[in-house]
């Protein structure tokens, strides 16, 4: 079956996700001209998020999305809530200094808080389990791993982290694949756009006017920007833009820094409870350390969500399961006879140096951007320093704003070609 991204844009692309939504939002779309205090542009985590927190600080917020809320990588992804922002904070140190790192290094743990704070507030079904493993398959991963694990402890990082050595390796995960790894009880899993669509619910109860099926199709920017959509408009006085790798050609100096690349998921049917027992006995979120990964977890109704393929070529597989089954057998060659129920792809946003990019342009038109595949807690932190940013709260805010990024060169169409070939070295590199 040849996978498509989407019917129809005012839909969303068939998944588990879509299909168990909780919720179905249908917000209108933007007819006329109005005024407000912020206009948000993207109706993903980091639109959500942003709007949200400055809901909570009394401002007035409209937040347009082209399709529907959680349409894109936000309603779409491995639903692994992993505590972190960034690839790695050393190379930056000449720029934000160590009190720069240090604050990366915690606000990598209050995205997660935020997340854990909202759903608890907003009564949020979306299925939140606490535990996670980074599981190696090199040596060189483990060392890694176990560098990262001194990193954490250093930085203060409070909730239990675990070593699993090869010997303790089944009481987390049922395969001979891994040499071990760390657990993460801090970090988790979650139904990603159950979580979108509750929060973007909360956000309207207090006020924000959500409009859906409203793609903007132009930013002119100002003292009061003015943002179009092709039935009406809005005037702001200030303009957040959340669209990641589904930004297109609206902002060219945003997009050019951030790259989509494709990753996919598929979703077994139901598995017998000791089945998914005997494979995750913990239930916790997996990904492992390549380049292009495997991540993977059980649903709420426990069939094995197995993620992976990352694609830079801007191309879908022509068959999601065809591709990523081969892949999931060799993780559990128990799963040979369990049928494949979904399949669904999305865009990840790619920056050059792999730390998110929060910035403005003109002053008063925000973004945040690329998190490189790592956006879950990241987004939701963006979304709170750009509400602080707005409130005049600049701290925060500029650590990541003094970080510089690269435009990707090739230009629009040269760009994700010219990716695909130098990602074939990493992988060729985590052959070894
Ligand atoms: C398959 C997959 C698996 C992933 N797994 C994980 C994971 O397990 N853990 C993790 O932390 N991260 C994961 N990620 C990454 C994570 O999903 C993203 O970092 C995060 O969702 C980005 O959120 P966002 O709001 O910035 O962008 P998106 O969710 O992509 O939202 C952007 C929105 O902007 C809208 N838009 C674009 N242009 C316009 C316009 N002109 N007008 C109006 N609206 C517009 C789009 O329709 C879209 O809804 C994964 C991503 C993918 C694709």
């Amino acid at each position: 079956m040849r996978y498509h991204d989407t019917v129809h844009s005012e839909s969303y692309p068939q998944s588990y996700y879509a299909a168990t939504a909780n919720q179905h939002s249908n917000y209108p779309r933007l007819a006329g001209n109005k005024t407000v205090d912020i206009c948000i542009v993207g109706g993903g985590f980091t639109g959500v998020a942003a709007a949200l927190e400055l809901a909570e600080r009394n401002y007035q917020v409209c937040l347009l999305e082209a399709h529907k809320i959680g349409w894109g990588a936000s309603g779409r992804n491995g639903g692994q809530l992993i505590r972190g922002i960034g690839h790695g904070t050393e190379p930056f140190r000449p720029i934000i200094g160590q009190a720069g790192i240090d604050a990366i290094w915690q606000m990598g743990t209050e995205g997660v808080e935020i997340i854990k704070q909202r759903v608890s507030k907003y009564q949020i079904d979306c299925d939140l389990k606490w535990g996670y493993f980074d599981a190696a398959t090199k040596p060189r991963h483990l060392r890694q791993l176990a560098d990262y694990y001194q990193e954490s402890i250093k930085h203060g990082y409070s909730a239990p982290l675990q070593w699993i050595g090869k010997a303790d390796l089944k009481s987390v995960i049922n395969t001979n694949c891994y040499l071990g790894g760390l657990v993460d009880i801090g970090s988790g899993h979650l139904h990603p756009l159950n979580l979108c669509l509750g929060e973007a619910k909360a956000a309207h109860q207090l006020g924000v006017e959500i409009y859906e099926k409203s793609p903007v199709t132009a930013i002119e920017p100002g003292v009061k920007p003015t943002v179009k959509t092709p039935y009406g408009q809005i005037q702001a006085k200030s303009v957040v833009v959340g669209c990641n790798a589904y930004l297109g050609q609206l902002l060219p100096q945003l997009a050019g820094k951030v790259l989509p690349a494709g990753s996919y998921i598929i979703a077994s049917e139901p598995l017998p409870a000791s089945l998914a027992q005997q494979l995750l006995p913990q239930d916790m979120a997996v990904s492992d350390q390549r380049v292009a990964l495997d991540y993977f977890r059980l649903s709420a109704d426990k069939r094995l969500l197995f993620g992976g393929l990352c694609h830079y070529s801007g191309q879908h597989p022509h068959n999601i399961i065809q591709a990523l089954r081969p892949n999931m057998l060799k993780v559990f060659p128990q799963l040979s006879e369990v049928s494949i129920d979904y399949q669904w792809g999305g865009y990840i946003g790619i920056g050059a140096n792999r730390m998110p990019q929060l910035g403005t342009l003109d002053q008063n038109i925000y973004y945040a951007q690329a998190y490189s595949g790592h956006g879950l807690n990241a987004t939701h932190m963006m979304g709170r320093l750009i509400a602080e940013a707005i409130s005049g709260q600049l701290e925060r805010f500029d650590v990541f704003a003094k970080i510089k990024h690269i435009t990707f060169p090739g230009g629009p169409l040269l760009r994700s070609p010219i990716l695909a070939l130098g990602m074939l070295y990493y992988r060729f590199k985590d052959c070894f």
